[in-house]
């Protein structure tokens, strides 16, 4: 992205708000201000960069060739944008590799069906495998069936997830994806099929990550397309026996590596404490990971670029971390680690002034709801933070924000404060994890919101030098 193309507008735009920008102390609340109000008036580094990504690099799978060379080119764009301290930290990894595929309805009714498998699950044998189906309402009810009851037959799971705002949906509906494979191979069956974990009816699939259990995953495990999970319902109902044949060459590359780029802006007065923005740079490797998370990623790069581009600095350091092999991110793995893994073992001695964290991993439709930690939920932080994102049509959440994200998590158990800007997700489980994850998606004035909410929050968290989010939070836990 030419850098001539967006700052001159950004910083007149900074500079012409008030003369007192440029001679501190200014209050946070009326930078934060500034910098919302120039991220909506029409820059263009949250999309190029989105398109940039998506474009050159295309499909980034943890481990990848694509991965690493999109890790490369973000490096060498955060340099050319003016960050500091930018470097690329290395990891080990299992990458995993989805081969050719496919799934055929047997019998009278043969058809193909559109499948994908889940990430991490074996493949079958070279020749497939067949078997007949047994329908599940819910992971529970596989959960109960009696050990050897699916000897030779096909697990699949019918459960339909719920399309709501917060992805609320999602949870209920995923679990039968990590954990389904299991359940299915403790039954005796030979593979697990799920109808997608997605909101739409289209014939196409939602693959994601698999868990592994004892070490690997059972048994060979795919996702159905929701019209063809459909087909398989309706035959049960008519009482005929689903016969199917699924195949998959899916392989493991043991030695592979993946990465997190960091990069940071000084602070002026506390620069030995970090406030942490984040997305990640690998995706799923049948779309091209424009809205997981390529935007994340754009919004974060963007948010800070206009906080860089000030006349000056905030209180506190501001870092942004664009991880690597969020996707198969699976807690206590014994095969590898991921990006929010491998941040904390290589920054444990600094995470004590890591004094709040936040990522942006949920598409690019406009944020709606702030949460904040327990601590500055409500108060002065809050109330600033609120009148600053308010004109973006932001609320705050109900209740102190616990979960931030996958990236984040591990930071979290480590005693780091989370925040989130919760966006609309009515639509994001449409293509989440599907072929159809394309640039073609992203809404760009949902995008820019998305920019206005995070360079205004960061700032205002930066910059409030006095607020100590982490003894606000760990006060908040010791009330009875
Ligand atoms: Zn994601």
């Amino acid at each position: 992205m030419p850098k001539d193309r967006f700052t001159s507008l950004v910083v007149a735009l900074l500079l012409a708000g008030t003369a007192a920008a440029a001679t501190p102390p200014v209050p946070p609340e009326t930078v934060a201000t500034q910098l919302r109000d120039a991220a909506l008036a029409g820059h263009d580094i949250a999309f190029t960069w989105v398109s940039e990504l998506t474009t050159r690099f295309g499909p980034r799978p943890a481990g990848s060739p694509n991965e690493h060379a999109a890790a490369q080119w973000a490096a060498g764009r955060l340099k050319a944008l003016g960050f500091e301290n930018v470097h690329i930290e290395t990891f080990p990894i299992t990458a995993w590799v989805r081969g050719q595929e496919s799934a055929e309805l047997l019998g009278a009714t043969r058809q193909q069906l559109t499948v994908a498998a889940l990430g991490e699950s074996p493949p079958t044998p070279a020749a497939g495998l067949e078997g007949d189906v047994v329908a599940f309402a819910s992971l529970k009810d596989l959960e109960a069936a009696a050990p050897g009851s699916l000897t030779g037959k096909i697990a699949f799971v019918t459960y339909r997830m719920v399309r709501t705002q917060d992805g609320a949906g999602y949870g209920p509906a995923v679990a039968a994806r990590t954990e389904g494979p299991a359940a299915a191979a403790r039954a005796g069956a030979i593979a697990f099929l799920l109808r997608s974990v997605g909101t739409d009816s289209h014939r196409i699939a939602h693959t994601g990550t698999t868990r592994y259990v004892d070490g690997k995953v059972a048994v060979p495990a795919f996702a159905l397309s929701p019209p063809d999970a459909e087909q398989l319902e309706r035959l049960a109902a008519l009482g005929s026996v689903p016969r199917v044949h699924l195949f998959s060459s899916a392989s493991y590359v043991t030695d592979a590596h993946s990465q997190n780029v960091i990069a940071d802006i000084r602070g002026s007065a506390k620069p030995e404490e970090f406030v942490v923005i984040g997305g990640h740079l690998d995706s799923w490797d049948q779309g091209t990971g424009a809205i997981d998370d390529g935007t994340g990623t754009a919004i974060v790069v963007a948010a800070a670029k206009l906080i860089r581009d000030l006349p000056h600095k905030p209180a506190r350091t501001v870092r942004v971390v664009l991880f690597g092999s969020e996707e198969i991110a699976q807690p206590n793995a014994p095969f590898g680690d991921f990006g929010g893994n491998s941040y904390v073992a290589l920054h444990l001695s600094e995470l004590p002034r890591h004094v709040l964290a936040g990522e942006s991993d949920f598409g690019a439709d406009r944020v709606y709801a702030l949460g904040l930690p327990a601590g500055v939920h409500s108060g002065p932080f809050a109330d600033s933070a609120l009148r600053v994102l308010g004109p973006l049509g932001i609320i705050a959440e109900p209740a102190p924000r616990h979960e931030v994200g996958a990236d984040v998590a591990p930071m979290q158990d480590k005693g780091v404060p989370g925040f989130a800007l919760k966006q609309d997700g009515t639509r994001y489980f449409d293509i989440h994890h599907t072929p159809d994850d394309t640039l073609d998606k992203v809404d760009r004035a949902q995008l820019d919101q998305n920019v206005a909410a995070w360079a205004a929050l960061t700032w205002l968290a930066a910059d409030s030098g006095e607020v100590n989010f982490r003894a606000a939070a760990t006060a908040a836990a010791d009330e009875p």
